[in-house]
């Protein structure tokens, strides 16, 4: 902590970053680090099948397909591509074979409804699509759509005669990708990522992984093993998008699952002796809680990486309890910093159960009083500032910059000296150590998911019988928390907490609708008419003890 500056920086050695001023895409980048000859272990694996792609064969069908997209579907440097699939094979090749022709990747659920695919093609405004076959009806017409693994995808992703692109020159500082997020208020937000951003967090998870070898070989142990992570995460958030990255640039082995099931995870784990899981708090929840995880042989697994959403401290010491062996290590970050902004690193430093660890390096942090604005110091809450290679830059006037498409958002979340307001409470201890107190924002996590509330209350609003409406994160241990809405009936009208339900469901994603309801009289509000959320989520505490 700088007292002058009233700044936190980060205490880790500085990662070695390339000059930013040598032309390069995130995915040259990542390739041009993997060791020579190429690691000699699967690049990737779909769990289910047990299919595994080499490293060679990787690079090559990235390259295949990339020269495919350049010239029979003409895309060009700053083309945004939208990829909707669950994680298959194809997904990692897409993401890379895009960047590495300077084009945009911009990855989306593929749960998510016609009318939120339109909203998200309305911010980045795509020139290709590229979705699972149970994806594609749902896409916006106009949008000129390439079904994965139809023909037409055969042929753009294998055409042996089609020359390699041109080496295209691709500054860092342009558009790598655009992840969706709901940011700090209402609808989904689209993020820019440049392919600077990656790059340095490539570095980032490089030299994390190297100490920790220097730290086991500084103790006289044995290195570990090549490391085999687990996608239960998916591939379009940022989370998974990162560790994707990290995997590939690392010459590490991905297992990809299409869905999150604990049983399926554990039985990959096993069988492909996972050494790295990294997922979201209800993972660990559902971890502690499983019978079959006590059965299973997770012997294999060395590291469980959570992040996303408040891991309460009594769950980690469970599980720390019940798996001695697996090291936890909690991490912080946002779609808005491209990844972890703040991690555990090492066996011990994870054992600072509750704290997201320390500042990543090459970061700085900020913990501002948001009523005052003052930078405060060790100890105190407040608004976690950051600043960094990774953080999301907001340039006026370019449009993938910052919130794409919404100046205003970005403006409001960037300040001119590029520091990111991340809207969570947090604070650091005496030693660096990073606390996330409670998110300032409103979003709900279910099953780290982001739900955002405001999005349900217009949708509640928008029904006849609906006089007015909040919805309010309900605490739930194994999913996180429920999105719970409090409904004011218009008089006479009776409708019913099933057909309330019901309504939403049929205009969002699975994962966005309301999972409990309650009818009242009114909502609160505060005199500037904010729905005083708190409030609601203490009556839905008193209420649900009685339910
Ligand atoms: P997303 O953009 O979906 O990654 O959401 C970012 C938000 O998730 C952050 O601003 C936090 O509110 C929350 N978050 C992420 N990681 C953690 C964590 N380890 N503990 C608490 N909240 C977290």
């Amino acid at each position: 902590f700088c007292a002058a500056t009233r700044t936190f920086h980060s205490l880790r050695e500085a990662a070695e970053l390339p000059p930013e001023s040598l032309p390069t895409t995130a995915a040259a980048y990542a390739f041009s680090t993997l060791p020579s000859p190429l690691p000699d272990r699967p690049a990737i694996i779909d769990a289910a099948t047990g299919i595994a792609v080499s490293y060679p064969s990787f690079l090559a069908a990235v390259r295949s397909l990339a020269g495919g997209l350049w010239s029979t579907l003409g895309l060009r440097p700053g083309d945004v591509a939208l990829v909707v699939a669950p994680s298959r094979i194809e997904v990692p090749v897409i993401d890379f074979a895009l960047m590495s022709i300077g084009a945009v990747v911009s990855p989306a659920n593929p749960t998510s409804t016609a009318e939120e695919y339109a909203h998200q093609a309305a911010l980045s405004r795509p020139v290709v699509a590229f979705a699972a076959p149970e994806v594609a009806a749902k896409l916006p017409r106009h949008l000129r759509c390439v079904v994965i693994g139809s023909d037409e995808y055969k042929r753009l992703a294998s055409d042996g005669r089609v020359p390699a692109p041109p080496p295209v020159a691709v500054k860092q500082s342009d558009p790598a990708a655009v992840l969706y997020s709901s940011g700090t208020t209402g609808r989904v937000k689209a993020v820019a990522v440049t392919h600077r951003n990656l790059i340095a967090l490539i570095c980032t998870h490089k030299d994390n992984h190297e100490r920790v070898v220097r730290e086991a070989a500084e103790a006289g142990e044995e290195p570990p093993p090549p490391t085999v992570t687990l996608f239960p995460l998916p591939l379009f958030h940022v989370f998974g998008f990162m560790m994707m990255l990290r995997s590939v640039a690392m010459g590490e082995t991905a297992v990809l699952m299409e869905r999150f099931d604990l049983s399926d995870a554990l039985r990959a784990v096993e069988r492909y002796r996972v050494t790295l899981l990294p997922g979201a708090p209800p993972l660990l929840v559902a971890m502690t809680k499983s019978e079959e995880a006590r059965r299973r042989d997770l012997s294999s697994l060395l590291v469980i990486g959570i992040g996303g959403a408040p891991l309460g401290r009594e769950v980690a010491e469970r599980f720390a309890a019940i798996f001695p062996n697996v090291e936890l290590v909690q991490g912080y970050g946002l779609t808005e910093s491209s990844g972890s902004v703040a991690a555990t690193v090492g066996p011990e430093e994870s054992k600072a159960y509750g704290s997201v660890g320390k500042v990543a390096s090459h970061m700085e942090a900020k913990i501002v009083d948001p009523a005052s604005g003052e930078a405060l110091g060790p100890g105190q809450q407040g608004e976690l500032w950051i600043r960094g290679p990774v953080v999301m830059k907001g340039n006026r006037g370019m449009i993938f910059s910052g919130y794409v498409a919404d100046e205003e958002a970005t403006a409001a979340t960037l300040d001119s000296e590029g520091w990111l307001k991340t809207g969570d409470l947090c604070y650091f201890n005496e030693d660096g150590f990073l606390y996330i107190v409670d998110r300032l924002k409103e979003l709900i996590k279910y099953k780290g998911y982001q739900v955002p509330p405001a999005e349900l209350e217009h949708i509640l609003l928008s029904h006849p019988e609906i006089m007015d409406a909040a919805v309010i994160p309900y605490p739930d241990e194994d999913v996180g928390q429920l999105p719970m809405a409090f409904i004011v009936r218009k008089p006479g009208s009776h409708i019913t907490e099933q057909q309330v339900m019901d309504y939403v469901a049929k205009h969002v994603a699975p994962y966005k609708k309301v999972r409990r309801v309650a009818f009242v009289s009114a909502i609160p509000k505060s005199p500037a008419g904010k729905i005083l959320r708190r409030e609601i989520v203490q009556q839905a505490l008193s209420m649900g003890a009685s339910k």
